[in-house]
């Protein structure tokens, strides 16, 4: 059993030395436990948060412990009666090649609705983030103008998507010309800024966004956040969903501050968790598969091939490499 260990915090962006690859012996199911074998896990923004001794919704992962994540395995070996071996499932079995479940810790796939890695995608945590973000918080409604930044990431572009479902205008903000063509041409955003070569973002914005904006569905916070919060249009919503571009950071931002948009424009800020709404999840998974099954949402993986080249996917995420969900295929099916 192969595991990727947490050897020491970052500080700053994480590097290699932060991580280790171990092999271990090839654990045992217990009666009322199975054997699972990875096929594919997730790395996510959100980690790096818990790869730091700092207080959150979730702890600190424990130095010399395998991180913990999303994955999609095989049952491989069963002792309860709950799982078969062939079962296909998705949870919490993080950065290894093998793990031991007990079956409320995990979901079974059907593999009829959509290939099984959009469990980890656009059917599973950062869709379903995007759904209740967008449609609890961000209240959209037909015609207004709906920004989204981080917007060719996992989630930003279901939220980008379902807001054109809401009938929106959408703009997106994203990091490459590769991704902007993307928003443009195959998600028909009505607009979309590339925010690394924008020379004033705040201008390109106004002119994206000629009615002001509605909805601002934050994925990134910073600058790029500023610039949006300076167009809100009374009682606009902003669902906070992330902050990527201040997690690397050791010191806390101090920048303009945004209160005095908040009120000038009675709008409502609201951080959220997509954990906060586990009782809906079957709703929003069900709403989410219709959408993809009837092709009225699109999604993206960014595959990398290899348990090995688990970090490098992880750290490319704060390079912005990834178009639509960041997987790493672990094993053949
Ligand atoms: P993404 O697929 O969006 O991947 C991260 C992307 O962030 C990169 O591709 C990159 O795109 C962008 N990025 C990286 N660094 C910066 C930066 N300094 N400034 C601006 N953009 C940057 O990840 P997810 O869709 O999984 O997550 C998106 C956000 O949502 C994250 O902040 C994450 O923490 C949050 N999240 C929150 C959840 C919740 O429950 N609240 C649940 C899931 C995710 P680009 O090329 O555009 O720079």
């Amino acid at each position: 059993n192969k595991q990727i260990l947490l050897v020491s915090r970052p500080k700053g962006i994480p590097t290699t030395d932060n991580f280790q690859l171990v092999e271990q012996p090839m654990p045992v199911p217990a009666q009322g436990e199975a054997l699972i074998r990875t096929l594919y896990l997730s790395v996510d923004p959100y980690m790096r948060g818990r790869m730091s001794d700092r207080k959150s919704y979730v702890p600190p992962y424990n130095l010399q412990e395998p991180i913990g994540g999303g994955a999609i395995g095989e049952v491989i070996e069963s002792k309860t009666p709950e799982l078969q071996t062939g079962d296909l499932v998705v949870g919490p079995t993080g950065w290894q090649t093998h793990a031991i479940v007990m079956p409320k810790q995990v979901r079974k796939i059907d593999p009829s609705i959509a290939p099984i890695t959009t469990a980890l995608g656009v059917l599973g945590m950062t869709g379903l983030t995007a759904y209740f973000g967008l449609l609890d918080i961000g209240q959209p409604k037909p015609n207004e103008t709906v920004v989204v930044s981080g917007a060719a990431g996992a989630v930003g572009m279901v939220v980008g998507q379902i807001a054109k479902l809401k009938g929106c205008r959408v703009v997106g903000i994203a990091g490459s010309d590769n991704k902007i063509n993307y928003l443009l041409n195959e998600l028909k955003f009505d607009a979309a800024i590339n925010y690394k070569t924008t020379t004033d973002l705040q201008e390109a914005l106004q002119a994206a966004c000629p009615n002001g904006i509605d909805v601002y569905f934050d994925n990134v916070g910073g600058e790029i956040s500023d610039a949006a919060l300076s167009l809100l249009n009374f009682q606009a919503r902003i669902p906070v969903c992330g902050q990527i571009s201040l997690y690397n950071q050791e010191e806390p931002d101090v920048g303009p501050r945004i209160q005095s948009q908040i009120l000038i424009s009675s709008a409502m800020m609201k951080g959220f968790i997509v954990g906060n709404y586990a009782e809906r999840f079957p709703e929003g998974a069900a709403e989410l598969a219709r959408w993809v099954k009837e092709g009225s949402i699109k999604y993206q993986e960014n595959i990398v091939e290899g348990f090995e080249n688990t970090v490098q996917a992880f750290l490319g995420l704060f390079k912005g490499e990834n178009l639509g969900k960041q997987l790493v295929k672990v094993s053949d099916q």
